[in-house]
């Protein structure tokens, strides 16, 4: 990775007496170390990537706390991590995406959570829902439930997010208990600042070494007969001990308000949505003082019944603010009163949306009509007046833009390798027709979008060719599964390819090998040497010793395996249409090599910037579109899709359709050109070279050009 985290490393290591500004997920970073860890593991995705990013570049600091940091292939392994507490006194956190990170490493999980731990283990999952999740919209609370892992879920300020998290390690010790905290995207995000305390080394790591290993225990192997106790003592002993933590520590919150005949019962992370909507309506002041009384639920899993019963008791009704469907909270709350014989009425998904982000607004609706049933002479013109107003700049906006605002779906970056693989499907699909394709996650399935449209099937991270496994078999024309080399080695090995040949299965795998995990950060895989985009670049191969993804496959037994240079379109159309035509029986697969260009242009930006001011030689290519030869016909934009390629109005009167257009923004990267050619297009692309200090053969060149450039053109 090419990005530095020095500051964020910097902020890491403040002490007592200093103070910590930055985003909710930094500070969960630091409140580990104060907590004293002695192990983080983790797979990164958004939105808490940036836990074990910074983690990883900041080994060196780590090593003198001891502090082991592990960024694991897939969450699966990090979840087996946490073994490492089951039998010794240690602190240990991981973390991953959730839901689908949970899923992964759920198998792992529900063993780790059945013996139960010694030392505090605390799994810290970015919750992907709402509006800016990438995934599949489900809740991890259903994972606590069925695995009886507790689940936090802490208010998103910083002191309270650093507390939750040193609390997190108590509790788990107290009741033996994993924990999980949830943290929505706009907790990872948010900014703020907290005391900082010193960071503690752990007594035992790699610096203090356990000398003998721990003695052998049935009772904490996830195995029969252990596992029947186990059950036992989740609902009988570690229940009971995390609720009275819970209690006694005060880890859930409670606020008074003058309206104390009902109630608001929220999630933590709802908590700052919750104020504003309050606000909005009049009820609450702007530094978050309600006038309508709430109990913060920073512990969601397990809920304590006495607190519960207290807040309710007396109440005429109250209200549960609870994000995602199914209503888990609200169905506990329900058995908690109807059990105690408490008749305070219970209300949530009958006033506020079943599924989707709660926004504000969306909180404010359901409050209002909470409010007007049971306060129905309470004022709420402004709340009523907030949504008319939202209404009125929606009409508004739709009126001025003449309609809606048409969509615009994420893209490949300018100059992505993995674009030009799409332009050269297309033009297999032009000459044999559509395809059955199995997409992955991943950069690549950004092609489901405009102007490709490609993909049948997203079944998981690195899943795409065991998706095609039963299509292949019914398919007249063979099907393609693409994957990302992060998807490769996260699951694709095994569940794909291993499986394939198992099976003789006689699919087509294009793996885009772009050397890091884009998609969720440019992580490094374990196909990503040092040198990897130095030789990506220099267009040299990897020799037989080194650990690359041609070098495993051949090792587990492919027989047909290709690599090709992405940039050459007709090229990679050729080898497609090779995989999916030839008599080959058995497992094809198409290796399309070529640097993320991210991580390219984060890579030589620097190198180009000393050369330039030591007054160096420097070249920048760049595409253009020769006007006059352009017709307008955009197929060159059908095949590419790059955001440097766009359109503008055409100078000359006889041309009615917008004519192509390069950007400043092109990063050079010959797809123009390349598809041009490929696809037969036409001649209107040229390739600029700007050179900066040139040199006397460049001034020669020019000069030269310029002359005969001269001659032909009329006096
Ligand atoms: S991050 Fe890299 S692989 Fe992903 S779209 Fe951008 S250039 Fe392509
Ligand atoms: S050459 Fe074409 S595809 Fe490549 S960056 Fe420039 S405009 Fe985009």
């Amino acid at each position: 990775m090419e990005r530095s985290f020095h500051d964020e490393i910097e902020a890491l290591k403040l002490g007592s007496g200093e103070t910590f500004h930055g985003e909710g997920i930094l500070a969960v970073t630091k409140a580990l170390l104060q907590s004293g860890v002695t192990y983080v593991g983790g797979y990164q995705g958004s939105p808490i990537s940036h836990l074990l990013d910074v983690m990883v570049q900041a080994k060196d600091y780590l090593e003198e706390l001891g502090v082991h940091v592990e960024a694991c292939t897939n969450e699966s392994s990090a979840a087996a991590m946490l073994a490492a507490s089951i039998m010794y006194p240690v602190r240990g956190a991981v973390t991953w995406k959730s839901v689908v990170g949970t899923n992964v490493a759920s198998d792992a999980l529900s063993n780790l959570a059945s013996p139960g731990v010694m030392g505090g283990a605390l799994i810290v999952v970015g919750e992907d829902y709402g509006e800016g999740a990438s995934v599949i919209q489900e809740r991890t609370h259903a994972f606590a439930l069925k695995s009886a892992l507790w689940l936090m879920d802490p208010r998103p300020n910083l002191p309270s997010i650093v507390r939750m998290t040193e609390k997190a390690f108590e509790l788990s010790e107290a009741s033996n208990t994993p924990v999980m905290m949830e943290l929505r995207i706009r907790t990872c995000h948010v900014r703020g600042s907290f005391a900082t305390k010193d960071n503690i080394a752990p007594a035992i790591s790699g610096r203090h070494l356990q000398q003998q290993p721990a003695g052998f225990s049935y009772d904490r192997l996830s195995h029969p007969p252990a596992t029947f106790r186990h059950e036992k003592l989740k609902y009988e002993v570690r229940m009971p001990a995390a609720r009275k933590f819970i209690e006694d520590e005060g880890l859930n919150e409670f606020f008074e308000g003058r309206h104390d005949d009902v109630g608001l019962i929220v999630q933590g992370g709802l908590y700052n949505t919750t104020i504003r909507a309050l606000q909005q309506a009049g009820l609450a002041d702007g530094v978050g003082n309600t006038s309508v009384p709430m109990m913060v639920l920073n512990v969601v899993y397990p809920l304590v019944p006495a607190q519960l019963e207290r807040f309710c008791a007396g109440k005429r009704a109250v209200l549960v603010i609870e994000e995602g469907q199914p209503e888990f909270i609200e169905q506990d709350i329900a058995t908690l009163l109807r059990r105690a014989d408490l008749q305070t009425r219970l209300h949530g998904k009958d006033l506020l949306a079943m599924g989707g982000e709660y926004t504000a607004e969306i909180i404010l609706k359901g409050l209002t009509a909470f409010l007007g049933e049971h306060l129905p002479a309470l004022d709420l013109s402004a709340g009523h007046g907030f949504g008319r107003e939202l209404a009125e700049v929606r009409a508004q906006a739709a009126a001025e833009l003449g309609g809606m605002v048409p969509p615009r779906p994420p893209n490949f970056c300018t100059g992505c390798p993995e674009r030009p693989v799409f332009a050269a499907l297309k033009l297999v699909e032009r000459d044999i027709g559509k395809l059955h394709i199995s997409t992955d996650i991943g950069c690549h399935s950004f092609a489901t979008f405009e102007p490709f449209s490609f993909g049948n099937s997203i079944l998981g991270y690195g899943m795409s060719m065991a998706s095609s496994a039963a299509v292949k078999n019914f398919s007249a024309k063979r099907p393609v599964a693409i994957m990302g080399d992060g998807g490769f080695w996260h699951n694709g090995l095994l569940s794909g390819v291993s499986s394939a040949l198992l099976n003789k299965g006689d699919g087509v795998l294009v793996i885009m090998k772009n050397g890091y995990t884009s998609a969720t950060g440019t992580q490094e895989t374990m196909s990503t040497p040092a040198s990897e985009a130095k030789r990506v670049a220099e267009g040299s191969s990897a020799t037989a010793d080194e650990m690359t993804i041609e070098n495993t496959l051949r090792g587990m037994g492919v027989k047909w395996l290709k690599t090709v240079h992405n940039y050459r379109v007709s090229k990679v159309r050729d080898v497609l249409k090779d995989a999916i035509e030839s008599p080959f029986k058995g497992l094809k697969v198409v290796i399309a090599e070529g640097e993320c260009q991210l991580e390219r242009q984060r890579r030589i930006k620097p190198i180009v910037a000393r050369r330039l001011k030591a007054g160096l030689r420097s070249v920048r290519t760049r595409y253009g579109v020769d006007e006059d030869t352009c017709t307008g016909d955009h197929s060159c934009i059908r095949l590419s899709g790059c955001p440097t390629l766009t359109v503008k109005a055409s100078t000359d009167p006889l041309k009615r359709e917008p004519v192509a257009h390069v950007t400043n923004g092109c990063v050079g990267c010959g797809l123009c050109g390349e598809v041009a050619d490929a696809a037969v297009l036409c001649p209107s692309f040229h390739k600029i070279e700007i050179v900066t200090h040139p040199n006397l053969w460049d001034r020669f060149t020019d000069r030269l050009n310029r002359f005969f450039i001269g001659l032909l053109q009329p006096a």
